[in-house]
């Protein structure tokens, strides 16, 4: 194992400026004693089995996080992941860590590369200040607000509806069990609603009905049906079955039904571009504004390098500090060969070293200081023209006051 970046003649036991471990013995630690530098890069590297990872990661970070952990309430410690203290005499001077590892990111729809990475935050704030041919206030350009997002997806971009198609059998008639969706069997209440509803004849196929016949059976509205159960008979508002199975399938928040019920009803759903965004998951007074003749979803839709060109055109005072903001921010992203992604790119769709990559962006945006970041491997991927880039990087994020560590193999 080896240590890069440590200052000669450092003086162990007494220095404020240096974790210090003393006798680890985790996995295959046989009584390890050392001293890190604060405020410097540190590389662990050696082979597998080396015990670098059960230095770094199973004794310093295990042990910063559980104290740090013991700082929250019982309510919050109790969400946290639980760490048990590491095997070593002593571990002091430890400083608040950050783990940047290359798990995926995850995230759900609403997260992409520009809302994690903060970047579509800044370029809101140049589109609500120097828009036209009207800005509005910087909400209206977030797909993730009331205010911005398109009002038929919620701002997803995507749609899920109903697909008739797969609802039928259009070579039977109701009474063969032409509907397919689960709950509708022949003689079934929801069944009834369509078979005694006089607007179609129960026995005719499907493929023979006319075009008012389709419109009455899929969308027709008003009118009673009366359903017989084994009890009695009672009345009900008629409803044409495209629209009653969106209402009671689709629009409905599905997130207490079983996922039974869930599974059941998937195969007769399909999932679109948004007609009314076209995907831009917006609304139309958000997509009105444009820079340079493009709207925010066209920004967000374009390459990395390809937007910070756009961003250096802007050279008018007025926009020259917001833009040379979100510049940095994107010259970082494509300084360790991010350049490709665009900032609308759904970040569960990255790789570990995307993820990763892009993580270490967000923290050097951040202002905190006097943190301990724990790297592992992050070379990893990267063409060895990008990683004397990220070198820079870690520079970066030490000078701004914190301790880097950084395991390799090899
Ligand atoms: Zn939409």
């Amino acid at each position: 194992m080896g240590l890069l970046d440590q200052p000669s003649g450092s003086s162990a036991g007494v220095d404020p400026d240096a974790i210090r471990i003393v006798g680890a013995r985790e996995h295959n630690l046989k009584n390890v004693s050392l001293t890190i530098p604060k405020n410097r890069i540190t590389v662990f590297t050696g082979v597998s089995g080396s015990g670098k990872s059960s230095i770094v990661f199973d004794t310093v970070a295990v042990e910063a996080q559980r104290q740090l952990n013991g700082t929250f309430t019982w309510f919050i410690r109790n969400q946290l992941p639980k760490y048990e203290r590491p095997l070593a005499d002593a571990i002091e001077n430890l400083t608040t860590p950050v783990i940047v590892d290359q798990k995926p990111i995850g995230g759900n729809a609403r997260s992409t590369v520009g809302t994690m990475s903060d970047i579509f935050a800044m370029i809101r704030a140049l589109f609500a200040k120097h828009g036209g041919p009207d800005a509005a206030q910087v909400n209206l350009y977030s797909f993730n607000d009331p205010q911005g997002m398109c009002t038929e997806c919620d701002g997803l971009g995507k749609t899920v509806r109903a697909d008739v198609d797969r609802m039928l059998d259009r070579t039977k008639s109701l009474n063969e069990g032409a509907i397919l969706l689960p709950g509708y069997k022949v003689g079934g209440l929801e069944w009834q609603m369509y078979a005694n509803s006089g607007r179609v004849d129960p026995d005719k196929p499907l493929n023979e009905y006319d075009t008012r016949e389709m419109h009455e059976f899929l969308h027709g509205t008003d009118g009673k049906v009366t359903l017989s159960t084994g009890s009695g008979t009672y009345s009900i508002n008629y409803e044409g079955l495209h629209d009653r199975f969106t209402r009671l399938g689709v629009k409905r928040d599905l997130t207490n039904v079983s996922d039974r019920t869930r599974d059941a009803i998937k195969p007769f759903l399909t999932e679109g571009t948004c007609p009314a965004c076209g995907g831009d998951r917006l609304n139309p007074a958000a997509l009105a504004t444009r820079i340079g003749g493009r709207n925010i979803a066209d920004w967000a839709r374009m390459q990395v390098s390809d937007l910070i060109e756009v961003l250096a055109e802007l050279d008018d005072p007025q926009t020259r500090q917001l833009a040379g903001t979100a510049r940095i921010a994107l010259e970082r992203v494509a300084a360790i060969g991010l350049g490709y992604l665009s900032l609308d790119r759904a970040t569960a769709s990255l790789s570990g070293g995307e993820g990763q990559r892009l993580k270490l962006v967000r923290h050097l945006g951040t202002s905190l200081t006097g943190m301990t970041y724990i790297f592992d491997e992050p070379s990893t991927g990267l063409h060895p023209r990008d990683v004397g880039r990220l070198n820079d990087l870690l520079r970066a994020l030490r000078d701004k006051g914190n301790t880097v560590l950084v395991v390799e193999h090899d």
